[in-house]
């Protein structure tokens, strides 16, 4: 099996392990794949974020967290918040890298074997898509190298430009 695949597609038909959501720190669900995410899921995922917003106050750029999938295909969604993009100075490769690897870090908790990622910040929040794309893919590469779980990352692109940009990684690392 290879442990990477790209995809172009809608984030919320998959059915794996777990899908990653691109979430803001209040986890209020909004535009993007977030507001796909939770119009698809239903009201449950909406109620579970509520209370991961009650107990511990959202969710900091650069972390993630867990609820179940609602009505989605996939039984979990893993909150991810990526940083907005200001310029490149404000740590937000860091804080890029930080969202998949705390999204990568639960999989593992929770022995998850397959999840889906969309292609964080790169929408609303700005972040220029060749620099995410190579910082994802690096990221998840290199974490699935020296862990077990999960076992396969597939990068689900929704926009032809990031589908581009991660088919030529991809092949970068065939070759
Ligand atoms: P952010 O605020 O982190 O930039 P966005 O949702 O605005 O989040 O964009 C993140 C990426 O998600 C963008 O590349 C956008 O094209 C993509 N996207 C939007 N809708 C979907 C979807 N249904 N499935 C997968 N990716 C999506």
């Amino acid at each position: 099996m290879e442990k990477i695949e790209v995809i172009q597609g809608d984030i919320t038909k998959l059915k794996v392990d777990a899908i990653v959501n691109a979430a803001n720190s209040q986890l209020m669900g909004g535009g993007g794949v977030d507001g796909a995410i939770h119009k698809a899921g239903g009201i449950k995922i909406a109620e579970e974020c509520a209370k991961i917003r009650e107990q511990q106050n959202g969710c900091l750029p650069g972390n993630a967290v867990l609820t179940s999938g609602g009505n989605l295909p996939s039984p979990y969604v893993i909150h991810a918040v990526g940083p907005i993009w200001h310029g490149g100075k404000r740590n937000e490769a860091e804080i890029l890298a930080n969202a998949y690897l705390s999204s990568l870090q639960l999989a593992k908790d929770k022995r998850f074997s397959v999840i889906a990622f969309p292609n964080i910040s790169t929408g609303v929040y700005g972040y220029p898509k060749k620099e995410a794309s190579q910082i994802a893919f690096n990221t998840v590469n290199k974490f699935l190298t020296k862990n077990e779980f999960p076992k396969k990352v597939i990068f689900v692109c929704f926009d032809e430009e990031n589908y581009l940009l991660y088919k030529e990684l991809i092949q970068n690392l065939a070759s």
